[in-house]
């Protein structure tokens, strides 16, 4: 569910008409539902309620400040994948005891920052890592807590370019391997073994791939624990998917993720920690785009927008589906007809879809991507030198710019010159 619905024949975002969003601020730009949000940070919440637990939102998937801010402020913790990311999460003041670091290429000067800025813990991802991050550590008179995230081989059936838990993966160390991999980690110095950390991939549409997983961390707890390690906090990860379009099988709910977590590792007594990104801010987040024009080619026609793909690179990348929708409302019975529906930008990858159903468009009309909150805006580029694209945050009947469209001044600003020009 989320917050963007038809009222009066005009498509809102919450109490806020998208017609008066785009009047004042143009387009394209992306809209979240601070509603939308913060109801999906708390179905998880609620489903892993009176275990010990930790929300850790992954915002590579939606970054803004602001958004952390508001999440940070419902208790969420963040999954980091890179010095930039932490910084800004403690720019939007969540404190380190609540970051865990993810990412297969941890720099030296990342880990340092991290351990100087205080955090929850690293998931190291490789043995040079684990020996960098003890040299970083000892160092700076410092123990880095860690858990070792492990490839657990598991089929996560779900596009190829966001599939991480299977053998050929680059992510995490080979299951197998990983009671040989703790006891080196327990050898190091610097180091102070936490838990296990497992991701096996993003937009999960059925559990199945999850419960193998996790049965799979549940055993090497126990293993681990036999060996002697402490094993207090079990990172499961993210990755549960949403629905794209309303005709699709609806996937998962979070109150039933929660129910399989308790099923598989509520007996081992530990801290989970889980880190939903798409499921978060995936719906609660529209990119919204007006016509420029309307053009009749050989055989069909196209809706030619100004939104592209440097704007939302999902389809030209992941061969994604966003549902696209008049901001006016059709009339009941409306007639539809397919359009090829592009952006401006030169290169024929730049469709974000083709022969779909709309009803009759017009110039100037504006439209929305739906389940655009995430990986949206994170992905933005500047290519054909068009402006980064601006964000905004609805609270009600409020919204705010979050991040403003930069003047083509600002972007040249940027580049310098060499002496020598
Ligand atoms: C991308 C990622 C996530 C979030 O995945 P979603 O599909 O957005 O939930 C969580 N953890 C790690 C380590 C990731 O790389």
């Amino acid at each position: 569910m989320d917050h963007f619905q038809y009222r009066n024949g005009r498509l809102m975002a919450e109490d806020v008409a998208l017609e008066d969003i785009a009047a004042a601020v143009g387009t394209p730009a992306y809209v979240y539902s601070t509603a939308t949000l913060l109801r999906h940070f708390k179905l998880f919440d609620e489903a892993l309620s009176g275990m010990p637990h930790m929300v850790c939102f992954a915002m590579k998937s939606l970054s803004n400040i602001a958004i952390l801010k508001l999440l940070a402020a419902e208790g969420a913790g963040m999954d980091v994948v890179s010095g930039g990311e932490y910084a800004r999460a403690r720019a939007a003041g969540v404190p380190g005891d609540r970051i865990v670091f993810s990412g297969v290429g941890k720099t030296r000067e990342e880990m340092r920052m991290a351990l100087e800025g205080g955090i929850r813990q690293f998931n190291v991802e490789s043995e040079p890592e684990m020996r960098a991050l003890s040299e970083v550590a000892v160092s700076l008179g410092q123990v880095a807590p860690i858990t070792v995230r492990v490839n657990p081989d598991v089929d996560a059936r779900t596009h190829a370019k966001i599939a991480t838990g299977k053998s050929e993966n680059k992510f995490g160390i080979p299951i197998a391997r990983a009671r040989e991999v703790y006891a080196e980690a327990a050898a190091l110095p610097g180091l102070k073994v936490v838990g296990i950390d497992v991701h096996i991939g993003s937009q999960l549409t059925e559990l199945a791939p999850f419960e193998a997983a996790y049965r799979k961390v549940a055993d090497l707890t126990e293993a681990l624990r036999a060996d002697g390690h402490v094993i207090e906090r079990l990172d499961l990860g993210g990755g549960l998917g949403i629905p794209y379009t309303r005709s699709n099988e609806v996937p998962p709910l979070p109150t039933d993720y929660g129910a399989l977590i308790r099923r598989t590792v509520g007996h081992l007594g530990c801290e989970v920690e889980i880190e939903p990104g798409r499921l978060i801010s995936g719906n609660a987040g529209i990119l919204l785009s007006r016509v420029i024009y309307v053009k009749n080619g050989e055989g069909r026609d196209f809706l030619i927008l100004d939104g592209a793909m440097n704007d939302l690179i999902r389809p030209a990348m992941y061969d994604a589906w966003h549902d696209i929708v008049p901001v006016r409302e059709p009339g009941a019975g409306a007639e539809t007809r397919p359009y090829d529906i592009v952006g401006p930008i030169c290169e024929s990858g730049d469709t974000f879809a083709k022969g779909r159903e709309m009803p009759a468009m017009a110039e100037g009309d504006l439209v929305a991507f739906r389940s655009a909150g995430a990986y949206g805006a994170v992905m933005a580029s500047e290519y054909n030198s068009r402006a980064l694209v601006p964000e905004l945050l609805v609270h009600g009947d409020q919204f705010a710019v979050i991040r403003a469209r930069p003047t083509f001044d600002e972007m040249i600003a940027r580049d310098t010159l060499p002496p020598w020009l």
